[in-house]
């Protein structure tokens, strides 16, 4: 237990397995078929292994409130709207994301093994939640990818130099796989803290770093209460003007080049629920004259690997390395989660249907 009353632990560890089958008994109560209860299970469940709890199952209760809403809908497919051969356009209907952009990662993986590219626009699907988990699907099949993510119609960052919520956290993802090794997996929010975290500081009572928030005046604040009380304030993109122009690029191939739609005045706050449009770039690197690019790859990240470590260091990780080492820590010692969020899922869970003592028993079994 992640804490220091034995008695009454604030935070559980939970198996993976265990909180996986859970997760499916929730959906196929909810109604969804077995395939997609368990790609969302998988979904969610390896958002928490990779140690992105904010996409994990604690997104359960936010998407039975978009059910609830007509806002996700149960059971769709990704829908192919045009086919260009090496251009997919594929609409998701409100669809669970975790399926529609699995079935829109098929197609173009498939697409990119028969001619060496693929660029897939995928839009309107309900939250897709953690990005890096389609690229690593890509990276299984031996392509490399990258992926252009909106958070249409609901903005939380403000562009660089100006003082309101104009963006969506706008995720940018890329990922190249290698033979015999995990791929390298860049995978970010393009704001400089994501909102789940500022959340989780709000909730701790504690501080968010510089440079990650203004207030509704446009001034910079500590105070993580400015994105959850009113007046609300903003987040700041990452990196100042250079984090701005890609969550910007993020928003027009996401958004407009994908066929779905862009965050401005007349889509603010369209939905109530998450929506996700995605520009994804999916190559085989085997279509390229290049039978070093392997070799090339790894000798340059064992040369920055090598650099002498800056004070506080213990090693330089490659993108990806810290989702693994958190991976197999869970893996082999559980998934904690906190007592209010192990709360809310069981009134999801309630929620959809399932009788109390069945959402007791999960409960239980799983403490
Ligand atoms: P983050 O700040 O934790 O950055 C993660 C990336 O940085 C990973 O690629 C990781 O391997 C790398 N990294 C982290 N520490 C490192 C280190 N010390 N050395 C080298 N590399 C390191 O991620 P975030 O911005 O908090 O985003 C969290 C998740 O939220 C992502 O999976 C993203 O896709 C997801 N997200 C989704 C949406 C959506 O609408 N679907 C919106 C925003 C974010």
């Amino acid at each position: 237990m992640n804490d220091n009353n034995a008695a009454q632990p604030s935070v559980l560890k939970i198996p993976a397995d265990d909180l996986h089958a859970y997760v499916c008994a929730i959906w196929e109560q909810a109604g969804s078929a077995p395939r997609e209860a368990q790609l969302v299970a998988d979904h969610l469940l390896a958002a928490n292994l990779t140690g992105h709890d904010s996409h994990g199952v604690g997104m359960i209760p936010r998407y039975v409130a978009s059910l609830g809403d007509d806002e996700l809908k149960l059971n769709l497919h990704a829908e192919v709207l045009r086919d260009a051969g090496a251009v997919l356009t594929i609409e998701g209907n409100k669809g669970f994301g975790q399926v529609v952009a699995f079935e829109a990662m098929e197609r173009g993986i498939e697409r990119a093994k028969q001619l060496g590219i693929c660029a897939v626009g995928l839009r309107g699907a309900h939250h897709i939640g953690r990005i890096g988990h389609w690229a690593e699907q890509c990276a299984r099949a031996g392509l490399v990818s990258f992926h252009f993510v909106n958070v249409a119609g609901d903005p939380l960052v403000a562009p660089f130099g100006g003082t309101d919520r104009r963006i969506g956290t706008n995720p940018f993802c890329a990922a190249y796989p290698r033979t015999g090794k995990p791929p390298l997996v860049l995978d970010f929010a393009t704001s400089a803290v994501a909102f789940g975290k500022v959340r989780v500081a709000y909730n701790k009572g504690k501080q968010v770093p510089p440079g990650s928030l203004i207030n509704h005046a446009g001034e910079p604040t500590l105070e993580p209460k400015v994105m959850l009380e009113e007046p609300v304030g903003s987040l700041l993109p990452f990196g100042g003007h250079k984090g701005f122009g890609l969550a910007a690029m993020c928003e027009i191939f996401g958004g407009a080049v994908s066929g779905g739609f862009t965050t401005h005045a007349d889509t603010l706050g369209t939905n109530s629920a998450i929506i996700n449009c995605m520009l994804s770039v999916i190559i085989n690197p085997a279509a390229f004259d290049a039978p070093n690019a392997e070799a090339e790859a790894q000798a340059f990240v064992d040369w920055v690997k090598d650099s002498p470590l800056a004070a506080g260091t213990q090693h330089i990780q490659e993108p990806g390395e810290p989702e693994r080492v958190t991976r197999a820590e869970r893996e082999a010692h559980g998934v904690p989660i906190d007592l209010t969020t192990w709360q809310q899922i069981g009134d999801a869970a309630r929620a959809v249907g399932m009788p109390a003592e069945q959402v007791e028993r999960w409960a239980g079994n799983l403490r």
